[in-house]
């Protein structure tokens, strides 16, 4: 069996690009090749009008790389006629029927099969007007239904036009898409979001005054944030003013990274993946990960299993964090985690922490610290605090000088609070995790508890006992994992 491990190569997805567009004539085999070589998995080409419509799509038959997508954009919405609609069609099923032999579906790490990968761009532009605007409110639903009818996302241009764009799209229906190189303010990123569109974030986020965007892209949920260049607009920094290619992703890419304090190899491990769900394309690995990396620590996700039922638990509504799949088809052994570790002290800090409870194995949680620590390595144990009850014992002196730190979810300033956010599968379960707390107190050097800030949560109360019993406290946001 394959272990499933962060180290897996992860390279970027440009969503949104023009490759057959009059910029990239001279040279537009060799830009195609620096994005190859600069890592990048994917490219989609985006269809705005018939002639950009024919030439992402012989793209997109050339290179295996490149997929497209095919619609007609606000601007164009005047010259929109029954038989290009009737075209945009036939290209669309066309290529969805590339897919043949069936593929299996995408939960299960297959490909949707065909390279057109959406409708787009679609949308209004109240900005330049190129178009009467209930043409283009008509344009756009016509092609929303579409969508929505061969069940494939779409690519919304919006500007301007924020009101009329998500009450056209709410009424179609169409519940799967992006907002490409969003512009938008925070309340319609939240709205988007709430009917389930992604967020595309694009160059300008690397600009000195791109401040509100800047914003935005902090907190955009993982699961909702892609990433793109426009090409060959929008140019980031440090080259704007030159014409923009999909190699510069990296830069984007980066900036990202820097407003939500991860990598940059995190954030295109997260926005490719959600790429690759969204648009159906690449592969995406059916096995959850043993262990894996974000920014510079090494996480172990050890089990599945777990004494609470936290209702906030991000475990009972997705498979992923950080673009990691977590969901394990087995609980791995110590060798198989040694393994994959490798040499402990080239990470920052090995973190025992998954979808689970990793006190509920105890025995390899010891060994392998013991381990990691002889070899050079940090430790941390993030625990629900369940150690003792699990164990039937005080294991807590057990870990002294085996680990570092150990970060525990508080999650509540009284029993009855704590039972209705985390429903422990143990009596007196806030009472364990409050001695679990005190022991750890004695024998691990730092000790941090942790609560989430959900409503019926005083974390006021629950600061003032961590600061009673002399440890760190830390308040999480609620949706906000790894
Ligand atoms: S303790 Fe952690 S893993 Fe267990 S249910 Fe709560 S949030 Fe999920």
């Amino acid at each position: 069996m394959k272990v499933q491990t962060s180290e897996n190569k992860i390279a970027l997805i440009d969503t949104h690009c023009h490759l057959e567009m009059d910029e990239f004539n001279k040279d537009r085999d060799a830009v195609i090749r620096r994005a190859r070589d600069a890592g990048l998995e994917a490219l989609i080409t985006i269809g705005s009008d018939l002639a950009g419509n024919t030439g992402g799509l012989e793209l997109s038959g050339k290179y295996d790389f490149v997929y497209s997508t095919v619609g007609f954009h606000p601007h164009d919405a005047k010259d929109f006629t029954d038989e290009i609609f009737t075209q945009i069609k036939e290209w669309a099923n066309e290529c969805r029927l590339f897919g043949n032999p069936p593929v299996p579906p995408l939960e299960k790490g297959g490909e949707r099969g065909g390279k057109v990968v959406a409708i787009g761009e679609i949308g209004l532009d109240y900005h330049y007007d190129h178009s009467p605007r209930e043409v283009q409110q008509e344009v756009f639903r016509r092609q929303l239904e579409y969508a929505k009818e061969v069940d494939l996302p779409v690519i919304i241009h919006s500007r301007e036009a924020t009101k009329d764009t998500l009450y056209i799209i709410k009424e179609s229906g169409v519940k799967k898409g992006v907002f490409h190189c969003f512009s938008g303010d925070m309340d319609m990123a939240k709205t988007a979001i709430g009917m389930g569109f992604h967020i595309s974030i694009a160059g300008p986020v690397t600009f000195k005054n791109a401040q509100r965007l800047r914003e935005i892209a902090k907190v955009i949920p993982d699961e909702y944030l892609l990433i793109e260049t426009d090409a060959p607009f929008l140019t980031p920094e440090p080259f704007r003013g030159r014409r923009n290619e999909p190699a510069y992703i990296v830069h984007t890419a980066a900036s990202i990274a820097g407003v939500r304090g991860v990598a940059a190899e995190d954030i295109a491990r997260i926005t490719t993946l959600n790429a690759k769900r969204l648009f159906g394309i690449g592969r995406i690995p059916p096995e959850g990960e043993i262990a894996y990396k974000i920014r510079d620590t090494l996480y172990l996700n050890i089990t599945n299993r777990c004494t609470n039922r936290c209702g906030f638990c991000i475990r009972f509504h997705s498979d992923y964090v950080k673009g990691h799949n977590l969901r394990l088809s087995h609980e791995p052994a110590e060798e198989e985690l040694k393994q994959v570790i490798g040499d402990p002290s080239r990470h920052k800090e090995i973190v025992f922490c998954g979808y689970g409870e990793p006190l509920l194995r105890f025995d390899l949680v010891k060994n392998l610290a013991a381990w990691i620590k002889q070899s050079g390595g940090r430790v941390r144990i993030n625990t629900n605090g369940h150690g003792n009850l699990i164990n039937s014992r005080n294991i807590v002196p057990e870990l002294q000088g085996l680990v570092d730190s150990i970060s525990i979810s508080l999650d509540a300033q009284d029993e009855e609070t704590y039972d209705r956010i985390c429903r422990p599968a143990y009596k007196n379960a806030y009472h364990g995790v409050m001695e679990f707390i005190s022991e750890s107190k004695k024998y691990i050097p730092n000790v941090q508890v942790t609560v989430v800030n959900l409503e019926g949560v005083d974390v006021e109360r629950c600061k003032k006992t961590a600061e009673e019993m002399g440890v760190r406290f830390r308040v999480r946001k609620l949706d906000v994992v790894g």
